[in-house]
């Protein structure tokens, strides 16, 4: 229900999870969050996910802590396929120990809405041996990007969002990381909203400005059917699901949301 992307200089955990707070508003039944660990000689992912309120992904993340990161994205879950647990919560990873502090999975994907063709996407997948580990619908967006993104072998997330989001039926906002391209951030919208904020050395992607708000008020409208790569440095890539670049429409948030 609630989805925050940030890359930059800063930590990713804080900001995520006070995005997520900010649009507890919205109501939801589970949350979770994902960063890339760049600490040893591989990069990896490493989460938590937690049904019920925000406080229990915090107190999970007091007893099992997070590495520090600058790349994360999290979401707070309105369930429609799959009870609220945990293994429901998103992120979603394209493999996992089970232990989210010891992912072997390079991709994690959050998502708002629902797949429709989920149920033929997760048979394809389970013919080839990918095993799942939730009951939702949006688990296979993460095997189908990890596969996409390995087999391309050109390092380019977005590209494989493209690839991905084609293959999709129904209404989706989608938000994804891979450890093997620890620099950008990248969502796709199909119906939900899902708005980029522009900051100084640093981006963010929220579906309601409520959550960045704090860190900066330039902002991006994305269009239905496009795809935004948001990079380290804060620049910004918006393309339509073709792959054709796109301005994206600017505005500046000018409310008072800070209360
Ligand atoms: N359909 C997805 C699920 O049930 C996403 C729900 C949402 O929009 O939060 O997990």
């Amino acid at each position: 229900c609630g989805i925050v992307g940030y890359v930059g200089s800063q930590q990713a955990l804080g900001i995520v999870i006070e995005g997520l707070r900010r649009m507890e508003y919205r109501g939801y039944d589970s949350a979770g969050i994902a960063v890339v660990d760049r600490s040893g000689a591989d990069a990896r992912l490493a989460g938590a996910k937690k049904a019920g309120k925000l406080a229990n992904l915090e107190k999970e993340l007091d007893v099992r802590p997070l590495p520090a990161s600058t790349t994360g994205l999290g979401h707070t879950r309105w369930a429609t396929h799959g009870g609220p647990t945990d293994a429901n919560a998103h992120p979603h990873f394209s493999e996992s120990a089970g232990v989210y502090t010891d992912l072997t999975g390079k991709v994690a994907v959050i998502h708002n809405g629902i797949i429709e063709n989920f149920a033929r996407l997760k048979a394809e997948l389970a013919a080839e041996n990918v095993t799942f580990l939730s009951e939702t619908d949006t688990e296979v967006v993460a095997h189908l990007l990890a596969r996409d993104f390995a087999e391309a072998g050109d390092g380019d997330l977005g590209a494989a969002m493209r690839r991905v989001v084609n293959r999709l039926q129904g209404a989706f906002t989608l938000v994804a990381v891979h450890a093997d391209a620890p620099d950008v951030v990248v969502g796709a919208r199909r119906n939900s909203p899902l708005v980029i904020g522009v900051g100084q050395g640093e981006a963010f992607l929220a579906s309601d400005v409520s959550a960045f708000i704090a860190h900066t008020r330039e902002a991006i409208e994305m269009g239905q059917d496009q795809v935004a790569e948001i990079f380290r440095d804060g620049s910004v890539r918006i393309t339509t699901f073709d792959g054709q670049v796109v301005e994206g429409k600017r505005f500046h948030v000018s409310w008072d949301a800070s209360a």
